[in-house]
Formats: structure tokens, sequence, C-alpha cells
């Protein structure tokens, strides 16, 4: 290999101070003979079974380098000793000094990224998306002039407060908050850890999607308050709805809600099973100016509530079911795709012909072949027909880095349905 050009262009200058393999103070991790290749096709984990031995005595989240079994240099990555993800790439380049201006120039680089992709009606979107954006652990959603952040990796956490410092920094934002509260940080041996981090943020966000009107709860609420990684697909929606009768299955704040009122829906049942949510639904239905009264809202086990709704013979025009994830290991598969089927048939069960069924999965575990698969079987137990006229996905602003597939979590289809 040449000596290698920076992103520019430009050869790289060499810092001789750097962390390289034959720099002593770094500590290294040398992988098993032939585990090298995932990473160099630049995929940014390092298993923990890949690993043969860690020499020098790195801290958590400390910066190591990745090294063949032959002692090679392969990657600067963050260690997280009481992970299966032993370490995490923040650079293949062996010339870069894992520091506060490298932070600053990657997260310059996930903010510049957005520009373009994220229209002028929207004011919330994710701005850091982890792994894909070159920031392994680090998640940063923006809603107007809030942030809110999670460090849900060894390496994120050891460096947060230079990114909580350098995100400050940023013109456009005024609070930052903290939301490290998800399962993956549990699995890097941390501590949930969420609060006030900048600012003074105050516990409800407002911000415009698509031009319509949202407040989310960035203390309590999912994620990081509002599920953004829907927003194209809610425009889908908006554009269905026309004259239709909506039935908003997993409703939480009333998103699609929103977008079908906007769109023109003859009429919407929103469900979910949290009253919270609902009661945001509400104030979101009503803050951009339609009547909550004419939305019916059940809070309940959709599953139930489907069913019942079935037994009745309810119909509807445009089904959409965006459960929660329902596979978080790939052991759970099985037992998801038998939740996915359910609810798709119940869904089909409630169409007329003619209608559409939108339909998403986000368990990243269940790929979007086998997820058409079983809203395929789906339709088959329900007796019914349709087509796909639209596959779904996760909005722009989570995108998915070439060598990192897993970051596609998100799919959809969108089905019309005969009999
Ligand atoms: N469609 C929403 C996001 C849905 S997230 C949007 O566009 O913003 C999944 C939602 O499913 C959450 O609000 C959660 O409260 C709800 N939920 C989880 N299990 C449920 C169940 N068994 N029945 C009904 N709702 C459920």
């Amino acid at each position: 290999m040449g000596s290698p050009l920076s992103a520019d262009g430009r050869p790289p200058t060499v810092d001789r101070r750097l962390p390289t393999t034959d720099n002593p103070r770094m500590a290294s991790l040398l992988l098993k003979p032939g585990r090298e290749k995932a990473l160099l096709r630049r995929h940014p984990w390092v298993f923990a079974g890949a690993v043969a031995q860690v020499k020098g005595r790195p801290a958590a989240g400390e910066t190591v380098a990745v090294l063949t079994a032959q002692g090679r240099f392969l990657a600067q990555a963050a260690y997280s000793p009481r992970s299966q993800i032993r370490a995490r790439v923040w650079t293949f380049r062996e010339d870069e000094v894992i520091g506060p201006d490298w932070f600053r120039r990657r997260l310059e680089q996930a903010r510049k990224r957005r520009e373009g992709l994220i229209g002028p009606d929207t004011t919330a979107y994710r701005m850091v998306f982890g792994e894909s954006d070159g920031l392994p652990g680090l998640i940063v959603d923006r809603y107007e002039d809030t942030l809110v952040v999670q460090f849900l990796s060894a390496g994120a956490e050891y460096w947060r407060e230079t990114l909580v410092d350098l995100l400050a920094a940023w013109p456009e934002v005024r609070h930052i908050y903290e939301r490290s509260d998800t399962e993956a940080r549990r699995l890097e041996g941390l501590e949930p850890r969420t609060g006030l981090l900048h600012g003074h943020p105050p516990e409800r966000v407002r911000y415009r999607e698509n031009g319509l009107t949202f407040v989310a709860d960035i203390f309590r609420g999912h994620k990081t308050g509002a599920y953004l990684d829907q927003r194209e697909n809610r425009k889908v929606v908006r554009t269905l709805a026309r004259g239709r009768r909506v039935l908003d299955v997993f409703a939480y704040t009333g998103g699609f809600t929103v977008h079908a009122l906007a769109g023109g829906a003859a009429s919407v049942v929103a469900v979910d099973v949290s009253d919270e949510a609902l009661r945001l639904a509400r104030e979101n239905v009503a803050g951009n100016g339609f009547d909550p009264h004419g939305v019916a809202w059940v809070q309940g086990n959709a599953f139930e509530v489907l069913r019942e709704m079935v037994r009745e013979g309810r119909t509807f025009d445009l089904v959409v079911l965006d459960p929660p994830k329902f596979a978080f290991r790939a052991d759970q598969v099985p037992r998801a795709a038998r939740g996915y089927k359910d609810i798709n048939r119940l869904g089909f069960l409630l169409l007329n012909p003619g209608g559409y069924l939108v339909t998403f999965s986000c368990s990243g575990h269940v790929e979007a072949g086998l997820f058409q698969k079983i809203v395929a079987d789906a339709a088959l137990d329900a007796g019914r027909w349709g087509q796909v006229v639209r596959r779904l996905f996760q909005g722009p602003d989570h995108p998915v880095a070439l060598p990192y597939p897993e970051a596609a979590y998100l799919k959809g289809l969108v089905i019309n349905m005969s009999r």
C-alpha cells in the first residue's frame, strides 16, 4: 500500500508523537490469526473472540492500537473490556491522534452531511448516528436549539466531556440533555445516565417536522423523545390518507396520526398501550389545529385491540403498523417473526379492498427480505392478496455506512391490498 491520502487528497501530516504500533505508551490488541478480515473491510467492531492478547493496561474507553497477529497496524479503537464488542474503531489510520481536534472534525463532518438532507420545514433530526458517522456509540439528536445525546459505548463515555464541550460550542445549540438509558449501554458495562449537560433544557421541546408542529418529552419519552427515523415515511402516509379511514397502531405521540389528518384523512383511530404517549399525541393533534375529539384514542394492547376490532367487523382504508422492536438479539428472531405475523394478519383483516397497509419493523435482526416474507405469510393466513407499492427505510439523517450494514434497522412496506 502506498502512503494514505487524507480525505481532501493531501498527504497526511505525520506526527511522530502519535500512538503508533511502535509507540510504547499506547496499549494494543493483538488479534488472532485471520481475524483481521472484518477490519480490512472497514467494519468498525472488534469482537472479544477475535482478540488474542491485550498488551498494556488500557482503561475502559481508552484508545488502543488494533494489530494483526503479525503485529501489523489495522486501526485505532476504543477499548471496552466488559463488552462482547471489545473495541470500536475510531479510525483506520495510524497517523491521526484521537483527541479533541479529531472529535471536532468528525462532529463537523456529521453536521455538514445533514445539510441539504433535511428540508427547511423540519427542525428535529439525528445529527450524529454512531458508527455510521464514524463515531461509534455516540447519538446526537437535535430538536431546534436542544441536543439530546446518548453515550452508548465505553469509548463515547470516555470522551463525554470533550464531546459535550464541542457540541455546546456550536452556535445553534443552547441546551444539551443526556439520555444514556438504553440497553446498549448495559451491554457495555455502563450504568444508565440521564440529566442536564449544558444550558437549561426544557422537559418538553417543540419542533417542526414536515411543516407540522410537535412536542417531545426529552426527559421521559422513548429514545431521545421522538422517533425521528420515521419522518420520510410519515410523508408517505400523509399522501395516502386523503379521504381514507385510518387506523394508526402503535401511535406513540401521534406522528402518523397528525400526518394522516394533515393529508385529509376522513377519520383516525389511534392505538397505543401508553397513556402518557397518547396524552402527548392529543396535544400534537390540537397543536396543528385539528380537533383531538375527531380522533378515536384507544389505550390498550394492540394485539387485543385489533383482535376485538376484527370480531366487531370494523374496517379501515389505511392501516399503519409501527410496533416496537420485537427482536433485540438474533436468537429472538423466531419469536419476533410470530409477533409480526400476528399483528400484520390482523392488519390485513381490518383493511377494505383497495386499502393500504403501511407496515414496519425496526428490529435490525429481522432483515428486509425476511420481513416481506413474514408479511406475505400474514396476508396468506388472512386470505388476502396484495402488492408492495413502496419500500420504506429510515430517514437520511440515519445513514448506513457502507461497511456497516447493521445500521439499516428500520424497514417498511406499503401494500395495496385486494381480496
Ligand atoms: N408510530 C410511532 C412510533 C411507535 S413506537 C411514531 O411514529 O412516533 C412503538 C409504540 O408502541 C410505543 O408508543 C409503545 O408505547 C407502543 N407499544 C408497545 N407495545 C404495545 C402493545 N402491545 N400495544 C400497543 N402499543 C404498544
